[in-house]
């Protein structure tokens, strides 16, 4: 027989709990509040929350513009944002208990452990009668005479006036986010922007990429497509080279746009500027003194300046003898070679052939159009009752808190709303 509900939730992740928080906020547990059943496919509730910000959960960020939230929507992504934003986030985490600690804007628990996030919101919507199944792997719903009913792989049935769909995109699937939902969605009706990785790392067949596996480069890192002069985005920050490619923050906020391009067939790579603050004269120049007053070969007399293994790559690519000293050069030879070396650390050029994977990224681009949504609901408009929240939609943050926050947003509006 199936058990009824007020609202059923299905993903007991961020947007999950969040909508559940939001519409019992009200209840006292007792036999009248509204019953609340959360659907969860893993064993436990929020796995993914308690992976955020290398474990210590980047929960929201003070700065916020439309820029920091990529859609095909993006003006609506923003409304949605600024109607509970992440000044009511923070509060509202106080409330529950969660000392802030800001660094740079970005916000975390103080005690910087992501798992405090995910238990300050079980316990809260436990208290409030909400009922949490685990281990419920929705394989399908159906809406008939104002009702929906949803069906787990176990063949338990549950069925509801309201649902809220929570059950995040494809990325990092180990956490439960395999992107089955997709296709539920699809089957009732809903325009699916086709999801793909967002915030992953990229590969390259950079020839020297295993001589400089593991080293970390702070840099602008810019993204072209088609020819090195059509740049598409660019950030400052610290890179990370591995043996089949390259991550780290700016790699990570530009990796959407490389994997739309990819798609595109078009030929896309990334140019290193290593010295962003100066021009190539002014870094010719202080190559030249800091090797000339070193005074050893040039592959060791730069240290100071350059990563080593990288040096030696690029001294080699600006066919210069690694061993030959500096301090011996006369006039035309320095200027050759570090002017030379200096365009070659002002534009290190890789170029791009494929993406990590949603096993590797840390989000999702694409999903429900939001032109499915009313902004200010949630709730589907060719579908009512049912609402979205979450990575599910169309939207995918940049790095510091974002998408945690989009979850947040519309975690808490779609419960509200629902009642
Ligand atoms: C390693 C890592 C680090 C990150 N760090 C940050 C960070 O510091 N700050 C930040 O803002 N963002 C971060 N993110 C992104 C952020 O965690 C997600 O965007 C956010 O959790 C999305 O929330 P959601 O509730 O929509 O989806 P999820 O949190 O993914 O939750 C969806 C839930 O639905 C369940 N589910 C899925 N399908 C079904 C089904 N058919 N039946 C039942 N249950 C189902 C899943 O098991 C899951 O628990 C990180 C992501 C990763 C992978």
């Amino acid at each position: 027989m199936n058990e009824t509900y007020d609202k059923i939730i299905i993903g007991a992740g961020a947007a999950g709990l969040m909508a559940a928080y939001s519409s019992c906020i009200g209840n006292k547990g007792s036999a009248d509040s509204q019953r609340i059943l959360l659907l969860e496919r893993k064993d436990v509730v929020g796995k993914k929350i308690t992976a955020t910000g290398n474990g210590k959960c980047n929960y929201t960020n003070s700065v916020q513009n439309k820029e920091c939230y990529r859609s095909s929507e993006p003006d609506k992504a923003f409304r949605i944002i600024k109607s509970y934003d992440h000044e009511h986030i923070i509060k509202m985490f106080q409330c529950l208990g969660v000392l802030p600690r800001e660094r740079n804007g970005y916000f975390y628990p103080y005690g910087e452990q992501a798992k405090s996030i995910r238990d300050v919101l079980k316990n809260a919507v436990v208290n409030k009668g909400a009922v949490i199944r685990t281990e419920k792997y929705v394989t399908d719903i159906d809406r008939s005479n104002d009702k929906y009913t949803v069906t787990c792989a176990d063949r338990t049935k549950y069925t509801a006036k309201k649902i809220i769909i929570a059950a995040g995109g494809c990325a990092a699937p180990v956490f439960g986010t395999d992107g089955s939902i997709f296709c539920i969605l699809k089957k009732l009706g809903l325009k699916i922007i086709n999801p793909r990785p967002a915030l992953c790392g990229l590969k390259t067949d950079y020839r020297y990429l295993k001589n400089i596996d593991g080293v970390r480069l702070k840099c602008k890192c810019s993204l072209y497509s088609k020819n090195i002069k059509n740049i598409i985005f660019s950030e400052e920050g610290e890179i990370i080279f591995s043996k089949n490619g390259i991550s780290g923050i700016p790699v990570m906020n530009l990796s959407r746009f490389a994997v739309n391009e990819m798609d595109k067939n078009n030929k896309c790579g990334l140019i290193l500027d290593l010295f962003p603050d100066m021009d190539e004269l002014q870094l010719e120049g202080i190559l030249a003194l800091t090797a000339t007053a070193n005074g050893g070969p040039v592959s060791t007399a730069l240290s100071a300046v350059v990563n080593d293994k990288l040096l030696k790559i690029l001294i080699r690519e600006s066919g210069m003898d690694t061993e030959e000293h500096a301090d011996r050069f006369d006039k035309v030879k320095r200027k050759e070679v570090f002017g030379k070396l200096a365009k070659l650390l002002k534009n290190f050029t890789v170029s791009i052939t494929g993406d990590t994977g949603f096993e590797n990224a840390q989000t999702t681009q694409g999903g429900v159009d939001l032109n499915e949504i009313n902004e200010e609901t949630m709730e589907c408009k060719k579908i009512p009752g049912m609402y979205l929240a979450g990575e599910v939609l169309d939207v995918d943050g940049m790095c510091g808190g974002y998408n945690l926050q989009w979850a947040w947003s519309t975690g808490f509006i779609s419960g509200r709303n629902s009642l």
